[in-house]
């Protein structure tokens, strides 16, 4: 089962069915008087928070006072975490605040994008490999892809995200620095900024397993850094950044592709863009590419809906944060010309077939057939009043079994 990210605070839902018109994967109908989510379909894309008018949907999170016991806490910040403040052109403000509000360390994700971006250039030399390559950054763009691009599923880079890379070298640096601390001591907490990544390190990539221990929403340690980055902006930062402008650059859209050095990419941001990248890619209409980026979010990262600033602003922002910054402060080293193996996930997810009506062919066949009957007596005008998201949909519902029968269509008066 996979574990979502996405809540319903019930009481304030009107069921408005606003989130209902928004869902990319049609995951959401309104029952009982409210929404509800079909967990199988869901990706966590934080489209239904983002579109609430009544704030009824969240993303779940832990809050950082509540995960106090670890003796030795790593921040680890997602590069979407600079572009949030206004006239900041030092990152280790921001790096010195985390520090002042009790993490004991810092590990910037950026630094771990900029080693991913190296492997990802070795990894497309690989012979034999399916191309174009998409990358597995955005783990709304991974799940979709494992529910409804089963032909794709192979296209996926097998390299573990900035996150996971940036989580083991934060361990490896503090057992090095700090010997005493047992693997227990150490707590890694990914500032995350949208509830995709934490779902995605709650379930992991295929079978690989997240090594993250504590996902805190970005808007909720903002606050926090507020009052103490006006403290660090009087007194020197105590640590520095270890980032470059390409590790930065991950945060938003086209940040990622433009890096690896190849002119034959494509880097599309929202998620209907990606849906329909992602059936060009399918049905062959799409030029020879060599690598694909994709985020669920308008902007990338950066578009989050667990950060605060618009996404342009903050990728505007973002530009003025990297202008004095070396390109890239961490590559390989010299003779490394191979992706270590523990940056390899071990497997892809699996395809789950959301769109199947059965097991049986024959039955599937039937099936089908009753929904495309009753589909053409309905209205055709997709208003969403029945409770379900288009009248295809309330078709197949009705088909399944999940409405009891067609009388919940709210303008057609009688079906044949
Ligand atoms: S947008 Fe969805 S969750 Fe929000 S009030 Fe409307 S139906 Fe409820
Ligand atoms: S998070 Fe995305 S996929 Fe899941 S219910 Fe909301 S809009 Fe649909």
């Amino acid at each position: 089962m996979y574990a979502h990210s996405v809540e319903l605070d019930v009481s304030k839902c009107t069921g408005c069915t606003t989130c209902l018109r928004h869902c990319p994967t049609e995951a959401i109908r309104i029952r009982g008087g409210h929404a509800v989510i079909n967990e199988d379909r869901c990706i966590d894309c934080g489209e239904c928070i983002r579109v609430c008018p009544n704030n009824a949907k969240k993303a779940m999170c832990s809050k950082f006072e509540h995960y106090q016991h670890y003796k030795y806490k790593i921040a680890l910040p997602a590069p979407s975490l600079y572009g949030q403040f206004d006239n900041l052109d030092d990152v280790d403000i921001i790096l010195q605040g985390l520090l002042d509000i009790g993490f004991d360390d810092v590990f910037e994700v950026a630094q771990a994008a900029e080693l991913v971006t190296e492997y990802t250039r070795l990894y497309l030399k690989t012979p034999g490999i399916k191309k174009p390559v998409i990358s597995s950054a955005c783990p709304a763009v991974v799940r979709l892809i494992s529910l409804r691009y089963p032909y794709l599923r192979d296209n996926l880079m097998p390299i573990l995200p900035p996150i996971e890379v940036a989580a083991m070298m934060a361990r490896a640096k503090a057992k090095q620095e700090h010997p005493e601390l047992e693997d227990s001591d150490i707590g890694l907490y990914f500032i995350s900024p949208c509830a995709a990544k934490v779902s995605y390190i709650r379930n992991g990539f295929g079978k690989y397993k997240s090594k993250i221990d504590v996902v805190i929403s970005l808007k909720d340690v903002y606050f926090k850094l507020l009052g103490a980055m006006k403290k660090s902006e009087t007194e020197s930062p105590t640590i520095n950044s270890k980032s470059g402008m390409i590790g930065i650059s991950w945060a938003s859209s086209g940040g990622e592709s433009s890096a690896i050095l190849n002119d034959k990419y494509l880097a599309a941001d929202g998620i209907e863009n990606v849906n329909k990248v992602l059936d060009a890619i399918e049905n062959g209409n799409i030029p020879q590419l060599e690598f694909v980026e994709l985020n669920a979010c308008t902007g990338g990262c950066v578009g989050g809906v667990m950060t605060i600033e618009n996404p342009f602003i903050a990728r505007t922002r973002l530009h003025s944060v990297r202008r004095y910054l070396p390109v890239s402060q961490n590559r390989l080293s010299g003779d490394m010309s191979y992706v270590p193996e523990n940056c390899y996930s071990s497997e892809l997810p699996e395809y789950t077939p959301i769109a199947r009506l059965s097991e049986n062919f024959s039955e599937s066949m039937r099936m089908m057939a009753q929904i495309e009957k009753i589909r053409s007596a309905l209205p055709g005008i997709d208003c969403g009043a029945c409770g379900s998201p288009s009248c295809r949909a309330f078709a197949e519902d009705l088909v399944r079994g999940m409405v009891e029968d067609v009388s919940a269509c709210k303008v057609m008066k009688k079906c044949d």
